[in-house]
Parts: C-alpha cells; structure tokens; sequence
C-alpha cells in the first residue's frame, strides 16, 4: 500500500490531498454527481469534487464577452465530405530516415534502456510534494530519468499549473533526459480533453458530450487545434485524447468524455478532434500526439458504473464500439489508450484476441499502446488473472502493450528485466514497443528539439481562442422544449433564477478541470470574470430585474420556501438543475434519477404558476420523473465549459438561436431506456405501456426559434445491384431545407438509414451522415449526401461485414424514401 499525500499551499486557503494511492485504500467519503457511491478506490491525483457545489462567491465582477455569433463553415457541409478530406490528409512521416535512426538506437540501448522506454511514471514520483505547484525535485528526477531510463511521465501532481511553471519542469526533465548517453528525450503525457484543462491560462471548451452536441466537425475540428496549441505551449506534446468510447448508458460517469451513444456522431467528431490534434505533421509546435482511448468496450459495462465488467457479443462489438477506433487508427492516430475494465470475462490488458488480432493485425494499428492508470498491478488486484505482478506484467506485453502507465514505483521494469533474463519473453518482443516508442518521439521531433511550441502566456488563452470556446457552448445547446414560446425572455421580465447549478463552475465544467475530479482547487483557477448561468443573467438585465435564490442544493432542498415567494413576485423562473463534478469511479451513482431535492425544487416552482425554464447542465441526462411537466421550456446545456454561463443567458434571451442536437438519448425513467438505434423487440412491452424505446426526448433533438421545412428528398438511383455498389457505384441522396421562419437559424440535416429485413435483427434506423446549415429567413439549400456499400451494411452472424439485398429505408426528418437492393450478398472485408 502507498499513500502520497501533498498539502497544498495554505495562501489558497483551501487544503487539497494530492493522492495517488492503491487499490487498497479505504472507503472514501461520499462524492461525485450527487448522491453518488462512496469509492473505495480512487486511482489518480488530484483532490475530490465537493459533492454539493462549492459555493461561489456572490460578489464577483464578471463580463460578457462581446462576439458575434459564427456561421457555420460552408465548404463542407456533409460529414462525409468532411470524413475524406481527413482520411486524405493523414501525413507519413520522413519513414526510411526515422527508421534508420531507430535502428541505430536500437542497436546501442541496453536491455534496461529499453524497458525503460517502456514506462510511464507520474509526475509525483520526479516531484517534491511540500509545495503547489509542485516543483522538481532533481534527486529523483536523476534516479527516474538515469538510474531507471524512464521514458514517459505523465499529468499533474495535484491542479493546473500555469505556462512558466510547467515549462520549469519540462524544461528540467527534457534537460536531464537529453544529457543521457543516448540523449532520448521523454515523452510527456497529460489528459486535455476540454481544452488544455491542466494550463491555468488556457480556454476550455465543452466537454466532448457537448461539443457532439454542436454536430459541428470544422468547429470541433478547431477547438482541438486550439487545445493541441496550448498543450504543446506548455512543453507536452502527447495528449491522452479523444475519448472514443461510444456512451451507451447514461448511467455510465464518463458519459461526458464520451461523444455519443451513436458510433458515428462518435467516430466524426473523434476525427475532427483527432485531425485538430495532430495536424498533417506531428513535429509542428502547434500539434501533439493524440491518444484514442480506451481500448475497447469501456462504456459498455453491465452496471452502468466504471471499470465494471462488460459482456459484449462480438457482433456488437464490432457494430458499435469499433468504428471510431478503426476510423481514427486509419486517419493516422499515433497512440491508443487501454481500457481498464474487462469485456466478455477478460480484461483488455491481458486480452492477446482485442490488442494484437483486432487492434494490430486487423486494424493495422503501428503506433503506440499505453496502458491506463495501474493497469498491470490490477490484473493482480482486481482482475484477479494473475497471480503476481510479474506474470500480469508477462501478461500484458504478451497481449501487446508497449507502455505501462505504472504509475507510482518502478515495478514494472524489475518485473519486465526478469522476465527477458528468464527467457519468457524476447528481447525482439521488447524491441517492437521500444521501436514504436522511439517511432513517436522522432515523428513528434522531440529530438531536434523536445521544448519546441513552448510559448508565454500572453499567447495562451487570447480572445481570439475564448471566442472559439464561447460559440462552441453556444451551438452545443440544447432546446428540447418550448411551450407557448416561453422563450426567448425578455429584458423586462422580472426574473428568479434559482437551482443548484445556477451558481456553479463546477456544474458547467464538471471533471478533467484544473484538477481530475474538477473541485477544490479548481474554483480558484477559473478566468477571473467568466460568469455562471445567474451572474450572466444578472449582467445581463441588471440586479434589480433578477433574483437569485439558490433554492436547494444538489441533494438538499433546505433553501425552497424562500425560492417559492420568489417565483410568485417574478414574471418566469430559470431553474437550473444538474449535476456537480466528478470523473471515473467517482462519479457512479445508484440512481439515474435527478435527486428529490431538484425534482422538488422544479415541482414546488412550477405550481406557483409562473412560467418555469428549465437549465440542466450535468453530465449525462439525470431522468425527471413527471416534473418535466412543469417546465414550459427545457435546455440542456451538458457541461459546455467556464464560457456557458454566458451563452446559455444569450439564449435565453434570444441573441444566440439555438441550435444544438442531442447526441444521446434522453430516458423517460431510470430503467426505460434503449438507444435510438435499439433492436424491433424493444418495442414488445408496448401494449403493455411500458415501451422501453419511448424516451423523454429522442436522440438528435433540438429545436430552434425559427422553423426548418424539408422537402424534395430522392434516392439515386432507388434500385441497385450488390454488385454494383462493389464495383463502387454510390447512392445519392439529395434533400432541400427550407428556413420557414423570420430568423437566421442552423439545423442539423440527419441521413438514416433502415434495413428493413436482415439475418441479424436490424437496428431501428442508423445514422449515417450529417450536415449541420446555417440560413437566413425564407433561405432553401439542397444538400446531397453519397453513400457506399458500407453505409448498407451489418455484421454478420459469421462476424464479418455484409450487405444484404432486400429494402432499405432512408429518412431525413420525417421524410421516408426506399432504395432496393438486389443481387447475392456481398461480404465486405474487414479493410474495407
Ligand atoms: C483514466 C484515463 C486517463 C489516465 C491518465 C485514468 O484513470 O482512465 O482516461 O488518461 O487516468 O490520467
């Protein structure tokens, strides 16, 4: 058992545990959404969320940004003409060079050298832990980096650091690492998976649940450029992003991280991110290595909590968790992260089956495999598929990890050199990761020079980048309902707002914040100014028009008669309902349902009779039970980052048309859910009312305050011949959009498609390719899509890709039009 405990700086006033610790751990308190499980077992740094919000001061000076709302980039309006420029612009490196002086090295690495590559340790282990931030210690800097030939160190040891501070670091550890013999720089690695969240200058973006919320690639596409700019103006050049885990269940805590419950909504905007990341070149200051995690079928554990176990039949695996990895392997990622839980009764560590035969061999994968957090020791701990550390460690480089993310000791290259001397594993086993490794640092140019990109502060976190991140929390929003044209407010409502995320940068950012479960330390590092949901508001119509009653707290209506009088001396009331901060196992809950202390909180409101707005900022959609009813309006805001306080005040009051989707299904109740792509027999329980596929609100909602008419849908051609569509022939489906209304508004144009009749149960319907528009009033544009013979296909029984002949259906809105297929099967190979 380990325990490293860092008392941060008592200046913040605010004593912070810095902990990494070992499974062993006792329980913990009580944390994460609400009234989330108590974890006993928490495997990272960073201090704990307070589960009820810290409350924020009330007195603070805040601004509103001034931008005008961005159109959408026009040049390419279908994700699938988006999808091939990417796959088309995936950059080789210099590989006959780069593979020469791998050799080269190779050739004069000891066998410690080498495994020493193979290690990624974390930040608190080169660090002296008596101070924030944390500073270098250069005696264990020395035994890591000389002694130990480590390769990787990854994240922070307790919060963000700012630009000069991390450059300190990277600085000295680049420095100790090139005065080596070999002089092999190291290869640093942190999670910014909403911008550049671990540099206190930075923007932060929404996060990935709310950016696929946007359905906007070049946006998306832009946000992580930005992100890469900053994480590589810090001096790190590996991001452990995207997160391509296809969010299935919303019970799941890391259902924010993850794009969508839709494969492909989940594997575009992993390409926009992926190609915002790295670039054409990954030796430009401007980029990092990206790393697509996890590896494989993380989201899709049987309990809905983390790192629990997953039974995934491997049609599904291969229908719904695999595309995004396969699409982001063939765009050129360079790294991939391992899931931590098991699938189907075998840990992914230890799985040879999903990390060599899938993942290399049928992928193609040739970059780098990292474990996550712990990972081999848990095959011992928690898996229970070893017996020792040394037979995991044996283990999983037998199933084809090439880094170790150890974190906190050195016992993964003990384990490793032995079992090389004993003769269980190759030293050409070794050298491919090593080889890789090598591969990726080159590619990354961090030999040439291993602090290129770093820059000050004045070019970090401009306004130029804040208005990026401001016009992605505004299209990331969602209107899901509004009742008699409740909204937009007006100027001269008088207005309450009330509710537990009303007040909360917490609630807007969630995990992944300044520190990994977004609290504490977090709340003093926000951009001064930056304002929550009420303080926009507040600016926005002034103090004497708004009033401001918290109401409840997450899971405590303590405040609610106070909020009642309220809402009867206002004209509307804005609730603002949700969820606090949390990551991973911290955030597991017992109940997908909304705490009674906000459900009361919106029932109480709603009966005084004025109208009731309600604001959901939370990380995955919290059911509501029948007081949804109440609300005349709903939006749902995700967790859309420190600017969306603002942008959900401008469209409230209407300057900013909303134009979000939602990229997951919105349950009705706890236990009635199934995705929108769900299988016919998850209708069976409809006589019986008790439809499992009837959700509160469908996936790819969204509406907007003007109106979009669609017509002119056709199929071409309507009727086609297997054979024809593997000679490459491709079906056209065109569609004109009309903007009805007397606003400008964007919509997000969604291609379905149906196999009416299949071998294997078809999906409901599928979506296939999408458009997100922007049009004036009275404005028509006709768009058309292509589609290929693998946008008609399924797996098989046999586990292969296939077409079937027969009927398909293809929707875009509620217009339906039919393609026939005709001719044999046509069974796709994997590659295609
Ligand atoms: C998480 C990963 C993360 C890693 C390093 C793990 O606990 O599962 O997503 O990249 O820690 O911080």
């Amino acid at each position: 058992m380990m325990f490293v405990f860092a008392v941060i700086g008592v200046s913040l006033s605010v004593l912070v545990l810095g902990c990494a610790q070992s499974q062993s751990t006792g329980p913990m308190p009580t944390v994460g959404g609400d009234g989330a499980m108590g974890s006993n077992e928490v495997s990272q740094t960073g201090q704990r969320a307070d589960a009820e919000g810290v409350t924020m001061p009330m007195d603070r000076t805040v601004y509103l940004v001034t931008a005008d709302e961005e159109a959408v980039t026009v040049d390419e309006r279908s994700s699938g003409a988006f999808a091939e420029r990417i796959m088309s612009s995936s950059a080789d490196a210099d590989s006959a060079r780069v593979e020469s002086r791998i050799d080269q090295l190779l050739s004069n690495m000891t066998l410690e050298q080498k495994v020493g590559q193979m290690t990624q340790l974390e930040l608190g282990m080169v660090t002296r832990s008596d101070n924030f931030p944390e500073a270098i210690d250069s005696e264990k800097l020395r035994r890591v980096i000389r002694d130990h030939h480590v390769g990787s160190i990854l994240n922070v040891v307790s919060a963000a650091y700012p630009l000069e501070h991390w450059h300190e670091i990277i600085r000295a550890i680049q420095e100790e690492a090139m005065s080596g013999e070999l002089g092999i720089p190291v290869l640093y690695g942190i999670d910014a998976v909403h911008g550049a969240n671990y540099t206190q200058e930075a923007v932060l973006f929404p996060q990935s649940q709310g950016m696929a919320a946007t359905w906007n690639l070049p946006l998306a596409e832009k946000a992580a450029a930005i992100t890469a700019r900053d994480v590589r103006s810090s001096g790190i050049p590996w991001n452990f992003a995207p997160v391509l885990d296809v969010g299935r269940d919303p019970r799941w805590p890391r259902l924010y991280e993850s794009p969508s419950e839709d494969p492909y909504l989940t594997s575009m905007m992993g390409l926009a991110a992926l190609q915002g990341l790295q670039g054409t070149d990954l030796s430009s200051p401007d980029h990092v290595a990206a790393c697509l995690k996890h590896f494989i079928g993380y989201s899709g554990s049987d309990s809905g909590r983390d790192r629990t176990p997953a039974q995934i039949p491997e049609i599904e695996l291969r229908e719904t968790y695999l595309p995004p990895f396969r699409d982001a392997v063939e765009a050129g990622a360079a790294s991939i992260m391992v899931n931590s839980g098991e699938v189907s009764g075998v840990p992914v560590h230890a799985s040879r089956y999903l990390l060599t035969d899938v993942l290399r061999d049928e992928l193609g994968f040739e970059g780098v495999v990292v474990t996550d957090w712990l990972d081999v020791k848990k095959l011992v701990s928690l898996h229970r598929v070893a017996a020792t550390e040394r037979e995991a460690t044996r283990m999983a480089i037998e199933a084809g990890i090439d880094m170790s993310m150890v974190p906190s000791d050195i016992s993964f290259i003990e384990h490793t050199l032995d079992l090389v001397r004993s003769e269980q594993i190759s030293e050409e086993r070794i050298d491919a990761s090593v080889r890789r490794i090598l591969r990726m640092k080159l590619r990354l140019g961090l030999f040439e020079d291993p602090l290129a990109g770093m820059r000050s502060a004045e070019n970090v976190g401009t306004q130029e980048d804040r208005e990026v991140a401001l016009q992605a929390a505004r299209e990331s929003l969602t209107l899901l309902r509004n009742r008699d044209d409740v909204l937009p407010l007006s100027d001269r409502q008088r207005v309450l707002v009330t509710g537990p995320t009303a007040h909360s940068m917490q609630s807007l950012n969630n995990g992944w914040t300044y520190t990994w479960q977004g609290g504490g330390l977090s709340q003093d590092m926000f951009h001064e100014g930056r304002p929550t949901i009420m303080e926009a508001v507040r600016e926005r119509v002034g103090p004497d028009r708004m009033t401001y009653v918290p109401g409840a707290t997450l899971t405590d209506a303590k405040g609610l008669d106070r909020a009642v009088v309220a809402a009867q001396e206002s004209d509307v009331a804005v609730v603002a309902l949700g969820e606090g901060a949390y990551a991973e196992t911290a955030g597991n809950i017992r109940n997908l349902m909304l705490p009674d202390a906000q459900r009361t909180l919106l029932r109480r409101i709603a009966a005084t009779g004025t109208p009731v707005v309600l604001v959901l900022a939370q990380g995955r959609p919290r059911t509501l039970g029948t007081v949804h009813e109440g609300a005349d309006a709903i939006l749902a805001a995700y967790n859309p980052g420190p600017e969306g306080g603002q942008a959900i005040m401008e469209v409230l009051y209407g300057d900013v048309n909303p134009s979000g989707h939602l990229p997951y299904t919105y349950p009705a109740t706890p236990s009635g859910y199934a995705t929108y792509d769900h299988k016919p027999s998850e209708r069976l329980a409809e006589d019986f009312g008790m439809d499992g596929a009837d959700p509160l609100f469908a996936f790819g909602d969204g509406m907007s305050y003007t109106s979009f008419a669609y017509s002119d849908l056709h199929v071409r051609p309507a009727l086609i011949e297997t054979s024809n569509l593997q000679a490459g022939e491709q079906i056209e489906v065109g569609v004109t959009i009309e903007n009805t209304g007397d606003r400008p508004g964007k919509d997000v144009i969604q291609l379905y498609v149906t196999d009416v009749v299949a071998t294997v149960t078809p999906a409901a319907r599928r979506l296939k390719r999408f458009a997100k528009v922007d049009l004036a009033p009275g404005e028509r544009r006709s768009i058309t899509f292509t589609l290929s013979q693998d946008d008609l296909s399924f797996i098989g029984r046999d586990g292969e890709s296939v077409v079937e002949p027969g009927e398909f259906r293809i929707q875009i809105d509620a217009l339906n039009e039919q393609l026939r297929v005709t001719g044999q099967p046509l069974q796709l190979s994997s590659s295609e």
